[in-house]
């Protein structure tokens, strides 16, 4: 039983998720979209929250996210509320 057996190795190709949890309302709702090459909207189909983020470099969808998040719960995004 000389034969060898070739390893196999699998790639597994993880997706990542295409919503994320929204720090507003709390429901996975968020999806990220590229308009144009260096806008990226980030907009929430539950609450609505919407806000669009510009990239500077080439940045994951995660990444950008992460970002809005942390933007968010320090209160530094300027959402179209409008005036108080
Ligand atoms: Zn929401």
């Amino acid at each position: 039983m000389g034969r060898r057996r070739r390893r196999v190795i699998k790639v597994v190709k993880k997706a990542l998720p295409k919503v994320y949890s929204c720090p507003q309302c709390g429901t996975i709702s968020i999806k990220i979209s590229v308009k144009k090459e260096n806008i990226a909207k980030i907009a929430c189909g539950n609450c609505g929250l919407s806000y669009e983020y510009e990239l500077n470099t080439n940045k994951a969808p995660i990444d950008i996210y992460n970002d809005f998040v942390d933007k968010f719960l320090s209160g530094r995004l300027n959402l179209n509320d409008g005036k108080d």
